[in-house]
């Protein structure tokens, strides 16, 4: 068995606060799976964006649900029924809903139960979201939630963005994180919190790699 076979690592936070570059990095130090469960939500929110499906009837909602997959590929490409949704998943359409669709707790029992599935046949995982130390992977023995001054993270998003060529005043970006980070915490179903045992990395001064580096000192073991 090797030392990875115990090496769950769970990585929540608002929006913007470098959770997927630094669990991205994080994984491929440790050369384990990398899992964004955010790209999952926002595949399922796209799906019942296409669908024009109506958030207000858990029956609607539940029937589409039947009828969706979704696949994470090791290079990180997602698939909605199969097909590529990599791009999609980041559009203005999606951001605008995806927090209203990751409230439904149909929807959160279902992916929960995906990642769990993922996470039980992982040698090592490093899994981010809002609720994977608190719901997904509470077993996990390696905690971190990032967190960062809003500014910083809406800059951050902003320029992420704009690199892409989608058109998002600084102003606005600022509001529609807001807004997310609003719903994740006040959901009723697995809100996005600081769970006990949890070690909070406050990024915003902080460089990529020295969150990296903090994460790795604070599992104790030797980066390459
Ligand atoms: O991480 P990202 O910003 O791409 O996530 C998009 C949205 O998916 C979040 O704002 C949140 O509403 C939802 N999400 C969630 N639980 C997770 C991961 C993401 O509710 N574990």
């Amino acid at each position: 068995m090797s030392i990875n076979s115990q090496l769950k690592i769970a990585i929540d936070g608002p929006a913007g606060s470098g959770k997927s570059t630094v669990a991205r990095e994080v994984a491929r130090r440790l050369n384990v799976v990398y899992l964004d469960t955010g790209a999952m939500y926002r595949a399922i929110a796209l799906k019942l964006l296409r669908e024009s499906c109506d958030l207000s009837e858990p029956g609607r909602v539940e029937a589409q649900l039947e009828q969706t997959t979704v696949q994470i590929l090791a290079d990180e490409r997602i698939l909605l029924d199969g097909e590529d949704v990599t791009d999609e998943i980041r559009s203005a359409a999606v951001n605008a809903v995806v927090s209203r669709v990751a409230e439904l707790p149909a929807v959160r029992r279902k992916m929960v139960r995906q990642q769990q599935e993922i996470a039980a046949v992982s040698e090592g995982i490093v899994m981010e979201g809002r609720d994977i130390a608190s719901t997904v992977m509470p077993d996990a023995p390696f905690k971190f939630y990032l967190d960062a001054a809003l500014p910083v993270r809406a800059r951050r998003r902003y320029l992420e963005q704009r690199d892409k060529g989608l058109p998002l005043s600084y102003e606005k970006t600022v509001h529609q994180i807001n807004e997310r980070d609003r719903i994740d915490s006040g959901r009723a179903d697995s809100p996005l919190r600081i769970t006990p045992g949890t070690a909070v990395i406050d990024t915003t001064t902080l460089t990529i790699e020295e969150v990296v580096e903090q994460i790795l000192q604070g599992i104790n073991l030797q980066a390459d």
